[in-house]
């Protein structure tokens, strides 16, 4: 099993660094005991980075992915790892990757909040990569809601920045209770507890994924006009419009 060290804390999220053991070497593949690096799903993009063993030698980590209780990081094409089972390795993610997917992923979360308190509309599928993804929500796009009213809707919650919370829930406590724009994508059966991502005072929705500690860090911000692809579908593209705004807090 490997410990999925980024989800622990949301400034868990913000850490790049890290030292792990190795607990398997499948073929092109190195599994630790721990990681950093996340492991694409939920929309969000696959983590890249480097792995070095005890000779120092870095290994490129090119696609990162969950295969039951594991993590694979997969190495580059014709990497030939100096590694054995048990050797300790150190890690690093490629940051400004990484924190490109946070920034997009807290700000996907932000816009299906807006879009759901305006329109009533659930957000069944988001995706996202290289500064820019798509929500897409299930019903008929109400025609008073222009890109410009969304806009400005979206903004009033960048700015004062709002703070952004994780919290783990029993399931049964999650299920009495869960938010309204929730629902629409069912939990996977043996998810307990949930991991709640919240945007103070604005949302709340189940997630696994790296998040931003405050809406502020999310920038400059695009919304494309929404797409009517069919009477009950509709979609919103989005795109930071700024490079990474590091953080000072930022841990090297
Ligand atoms: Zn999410």
């Amino acid at each position: 099993m490997t410990e999925l060290a980024y989800l622990a804390s949301p400034e868990a999220a913000y850490e790049r660094a890290f030292t792990a053991r190795v607990v398997a070497l499948p073929p092109g593949a190195v599994v630790l005991d721990r990681t950093l690096f996340y492991p694409a799903g939920g929309g969000q993009p696959t983590d890249r980075g480097t792995i070095a063993g005890p000779d120092g030698a870095s290994l490129a980590v090119v696609d990162v992915g969950k295969s039951g209780a594991v993590v694979l990081h997969r190495l580059g094409r014709g990497s030939r790892p100096a590694l054995r089972i048990g050797d300790e390795v150190h890690g690093s993610v490629d940051w400004e990757r990484r924190y490109g997917h946070m920034r997009l992923h807290t700000a996907q979360h932000l816009l299906s909040a807006v879009v759901f308190r305006r329109t009533g509309l659930k957000t069944r599928k988001a995706v996202f990569a290289a500064g820019a993804g798509t929500i897409e929500v299930v019903g008929a796009w109400p025609g008073s809601e222009t890109p410009e009213t969304l806009a400005e809707a979206y903004g009033a919650y960048l700015a004062p920045p709002r703070e952004v919370r994780i919290r783990a829930l029993p399931r049964a406590e999650w299920e009495a209770n869960p938010s309204a724009r929730a629902g629409l994508v069912p939990l996977p059966p043996m998810v307990d507890p949930v991991r709640v991502i919240e945007i103070d005072g604005v949302d709340t929705c189940p997630c696994g994924g790296t998040h931003l500690r405050s809406t502020g860090e999310v920038g400059a911000f695009e919304l494309d006009r929404p797409f009517v692809q069919a009477a009950d579908a509709t979609r919103i593209g989005f795109a930071l419009r700024t490079a990474v705004a590091h953080s000072a807090r930022i841990t090297p």
